[in-house]
């Protein structure tokens, strides 16, 4: 038997690879992981959570403005994005620093520096330390893709978009998905002028089509301005500092941000896999099994640097079946049907299951439920936003295929929408459940 350094050698410290390293030592298994920049990994340090507090920082614009016809009077307001964004990073630190306790009290040894693999069970450090390992996981996530134009070294990405010196007057997004919409939202919402240029001519592909409308629509009464099929294609420094944009059919726009969002690829350069016969899939994704392992029986790989879903709780899921499997004798695999997801624009979306359109390619007949509703507050506040609720079901079973919704707070009203859909419901459990009354989320149960 080969004496190895550790049972576990776990590249990336991100949501897949810290829950991996946690519960594998749990099992008694000796772990080490490396992390080349902070513990905590995409969703921790630069993406969902610092994020999420600029969507609840951003939103007070709305709020406050709203609060006048329930009777406020406010002062003169101000809004200092220096405050918020350092309020945002010590909170990422407070959180990296939970996690790197979580690493210490499961005895989990790791290393602040890059790791590559050198064969199927080596590992070397950029120290040039060299380690062995039983097993490997690489959980080193994915990083924003920056397409080829001249000036994109003027734009920024998802990764800087937090630590910018200065709140920009204009800021132009490219791409139109998650990220895009997100800080579509959180810019308009702060009072600058924000236009979403996009290679096709939607938003959010993937999403039921009625909501991306129903977002398309109340974000151009926001202000946004969307151009569609209209790619950028340089970008130039003025003389004044600012950036000239060029899209693709129009004329310059002058923006100070350019916020570039299309899409994050596998973290895999230069990783070094291929010393241990493991090919890189198209997009440099690493190809695993149903358990996660690779084309190298000793080498795992969970989370973003798989390209399965981009998201973090599936992450965490597949950190945890992982270390079931090899560490705790529990053979486990992730049940990918019926994922809930969300966009934190402004008004948020939220589905899970089949959209209309899918569930007409997939299913004989449908029946598609609809509720188009003004939300109790925006009615009392004069805010002509509607929040718009649907059902996708199966005709002949009455299962519920899909449930989408745009609305305030429509993400915490579909976590729980999830489980019925999870559990294969019917339309008629909806109709059965009485009303939670008042409320949005009651919409659900009164769809005839
Ligand atoms: P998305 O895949 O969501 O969207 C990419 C956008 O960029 C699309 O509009 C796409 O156009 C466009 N695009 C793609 N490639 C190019 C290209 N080469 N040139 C020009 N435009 C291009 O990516 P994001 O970067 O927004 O987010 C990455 C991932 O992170 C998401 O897929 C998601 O999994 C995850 N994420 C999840 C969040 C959440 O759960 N709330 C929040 C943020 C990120 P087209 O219209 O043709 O598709």
């Amino acid at each position: 038997m080969p004496d190895y350094d550790y049972d576990l050698f776990v590249i990336g410290a991100g949501s897949g690879g810290v829950r991996a390293s946690r519960i594998a030592a749990s099992h008694g298994a000796r772990v080490a992981v490396a992390e080349e920049f902070r513990i905590g990994g995409t969703c921790v340090i630069r993406g969902c959570v610092p994020k999420k507090l600029l969507v609840y920082g951003s939103q007070f614009a709305h709020e406050l403005e709203d609060a006048a016809q329930f009777g406020w009077t406010l002062g003169a307001m101000s809004f200092d994005w220096a405050k918020l964004r350092d309020f945002v990073a010590s909170d990422v630190d407070r959180l990296e620093q939970a996690y790197t306790a979580t690493l210490d009290n499961n005895k989990v040894e790791h290393f602040h520096e890059r790791a590559v693999v050198t064969g199927p069970n080596g590992i070397r450090l950029a120290s040039g330390r060299e380690v062995s390992a039983k097993h490997i996981l690489v959980a080193t996530g994915a990083w924003p893709v920056m397409p080829e134009f001249p000036g994109n070294e003027h734009c920024i990405t998802s990764n800087e978009v937090f630590h910018l010196a200065e709140l920009p007057r204009r800021v132009v997004i490219q791409g139109a998905g998650y990220i895009a919409m997100e800080f579509a939202g959180i810019f308009n919402a702060l009072g600058c002028q924000v236009t979403v240029v996009n290679r096709s001519d939607q938003i959010l592909r993937g999403y039921d089509e009625s909501l991306r409308d129903r977002l398309l629509q109340i974000t151009m009464a926001r202000g946004i301005d969307y151009r569609f099929n209209s790619p950028i294609e340089r970008v130039e420094r003025n003389a004044d500092g600012t950036l000239a944009v060029t899209t693709k059919g129009h004329d310059p726009v002058t923006a100070d941000t350019v916020l570039v969002a299309t899409g994050r690829r596998p973290n895999t350069q230069g990783l070094g896999l291929e010393s241990a016969g493991i090919a890189l899939g198209s997009n440099g994704e690493v190809p695993v099994d149903d358990y996660n392992r690779s084309a190298c029986s000793s080498i795992h790989a969970v989370g973003d640097v798989t390209d399965r879903v981009q998201l973090t709780p599936v992450a965490i899921r597949e950190g945890q079946a992982f270390a079931d499997t090899v560490f705790g004798g529990k053979p486990t695999t992730i049940d990918y049907a019926n994922i809930p997801s969300a966009v934190f624009s402004q008004p948020p979306l939220a589905g899970v299951g089949l959209t209309e359109a899918q569930a007409r390619g997939a299913f004989r007949e449908i029946k598609v439920f609809t509720s188009d509703f003004r939300p109790m507050k925006n009615m009392f506040a004069e805010r002509a936003e509607r929040g718009l609720y649907k059902l996708v079901v199966d005709a002949v079973s009455d299962k519920v295929l899909g449930v989408h919704m745009i609305g305030p707070e429509a993400p915490e009203v579909l976590q729980a929408a999830a489980i019925a859909v999870k559990a294969g419901l019917t339309k008629a459990d909806f109709d059965a459940t009485v009303a939670l009354h008042p409320s949005m989320a009651e919409e659900l149960v009164l769809m005839r």
